[in-house]
């Protein structure tokens, strides 16, 4: 099989790749671990100028790159200029940080003087998703090239043309060969490349499904690895929640980049005071959305990915009507050319049915009406997934009470700003485990080494 880019918009095939063999993909290997002999002596200064100019590079062509993701993956195009903006400040933030961030702390031993030291592990294999074509790659390339590990990355096979653009973007900036190797591999040869001597450290971004394999697989090996997987987060709404404020949040919530986001939220967790108010208002902002080209500026809701992601989310929805769900809004492809299905809402979900566990990759919204604030934290809690979830109410303390009870990596009070270059990011349970991005995003592929210097006499 080969890696296709297809634009979800018309689904016109625009370019294939074919896998690399095994003897390309070991030169590629082999190169790597000859980058990495001189990436880890540069200073920080001067790998922090690599960085940089590649911040710049995508500052300078946030365009180019922005359609390219669009007719690609199909992201809205605004939408899309905001993830290369950020994805530039993010290399620009390890630039920045990462020496401070990696230098050594002194430790306060009993007896004589000790302090850590960190030093990067070697040729570190990323695998990637395609709903953040270029943040997710930012999200290891920052951190890891800026600690003085290198990578090889398997992008998802859906968007080959932006990981090419963005292995040309470090290139360009005056990376070294090997430095950062964008891979059109298979699965098994994405095993070969765990397997490898060579490779020190995995990280996956992905579905449930592709963790457990990479997971296994790097345990095998004993690798290190981290997972960020999917979600099923929860959007609580308390009885004295400002709707003007929430229901904003609620479609940018769960319809931003169509749905297709791990931390966007997908259970709408309401209490009975407000819970028609916020089910009448959520459905009629739904309902206003506007599916269309996702190059034009105008549109308001775009396609998914592919064809088998809606295929997939309209199969799921079926499941759930048959499960027993209420279809409130939506649940069809929309008739026009591409992959584009309508805003949905389900309500009436019971434990049992597949979607009381299951995530929606898409716009598929799942209500839920509860009585008492415990029964909804009960509710939130009661999910396989614990990568984020947020909580709405006036009151802010009590919105820090609930989010403390939220068995989750990640909690929002009043917004659902799931992401900042300084903030970590990662889940628990079956979303994951291991941060990217902040100062523990750097910290997870570095040898933390103990040093400790006194002269002691030897114990007799
Ligand atoms: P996916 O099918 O798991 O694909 C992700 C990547 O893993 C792709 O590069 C894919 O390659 C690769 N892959 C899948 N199975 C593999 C295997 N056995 N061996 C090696 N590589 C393998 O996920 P997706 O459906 O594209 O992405 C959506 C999922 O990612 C959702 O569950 C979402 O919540 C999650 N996600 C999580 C985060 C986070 O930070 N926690 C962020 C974004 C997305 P191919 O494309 O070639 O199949």
């Amino acid at each position: 099989m080969s890696y296709q880019s297809i634009n979800p918009n018309d689904g016109n095939v625009l370019k294939s790749f074919e896998h690399i063999s095994n003897a390309q993909l070991d030169d590629a290997l082999a190169a790597a671990q000859a980058c990495f002999q001189s990436w880890k002596q540069m200073s920080y200064a001067d790998r922090a100028v690599i960085l940089n100019r590649a911040a710049a590079l995508m500052h300078a062509h946030v365009d180019d790159f922005a359609r390219l993701e669009t007719l690609e993956m199909g992201k809205r195009i605004g939408e899309a200029r905001g993830e290369v903006k950020f994805s530039a400040d993010i290399l620009a933030y390890y630039a920045e940080h990462a020496e401070a961030f990696l230098a050594p702390t002194t430790l306060h031993p009993a007896a004589g003087e000790a302090h850590m030291e960190s030093s990067p592990l070697g040729v570190l294999f990323c695998v990637e998703p395609w709903n953040f074509p270029y943040y997710q790659l930012a999200r290891v390339a920052g951190p890891q090239l800026m600690a003085g590990n290198v990578l090889v990355v398997k992008h998802a096979g859906c968007v080959p043309q932006c990981a090419i653009a963005f292995e040309k973007l470090l290139l360009d900036a005056g990376a070294p060969v090997g430095a950062y190797t964008n891979l059109v591999i298979s699965y098994e040869q994405s095993d070969r490349v765990i397997d490898d001597p060579r490779v020190k450290g995995v990280a996956l971004t992905g579905s449930l499904g592709a963790g457990r394999s990479v997971a296994a697989r790097a345990g095998q090996n004993l690798k290190k690895s981290t997972m960020e997987l999917g979600g099923s987060d929860a959007f609580i709404v308390l009885e004295d929640a400002d709707m003007d404020q929430v229901i904003p949040w609620a479609v940018w919530g769960r319809m931003y980049n169509c749905g297709q986001t791990c931390c966007a939220a997908k259970r709408f967790i309401v209490l009975e005071e407000v819970a028609d108010a916020f089910l009448a208002e959520f459905t009629s902002a739904l309902e206003a959305l506007q599916p269309g080209d996702p190059m034009l500026e105008t549109t308001t809701h775009g396609p998914l990915s592919t064809e088998a992601a809606l295929l997939q989310l309209l199969a799921q929805v079926d499941a759930a009507v048959k499960g027993g769900a209420k279809l409130l809004l939506g649940g069809k492809r929309i008739d026009r050319p591409g992959w584009f299905m309508q805003p949905t809402i389900l309500t009436d979900i019971q434990p049992g049915n597949p979607a009381f566990r299951d995530e929606f990759f898409g716009p598929v919204v799942s209500f839920y009406r509860v009585k008492t604030e415990d029964e909804a934290i009960a509710l939130a809690n009661d999910s396989d997934f614990g990568l984020a979830g947020s909580v709405w109410t006036r009151d802010e303390a009590r919105g820090k009470r609930v989010a403390s009870r939220v068995d989750t990596g990640m909690m929002f009070v009043n917004n659902i700003n799931w992401t900042d270059a300084d903030l970590p990011f990662g889940g628990i349970k079956h979303s994951g485990y291991g941060r990217e991005l902040g100062n523990m995003g750097i910290q997870e592929f570095v040898n933390k080494k103990l040093v400790r210097t006194g002269h002691f006499p030897a114990p007799v």
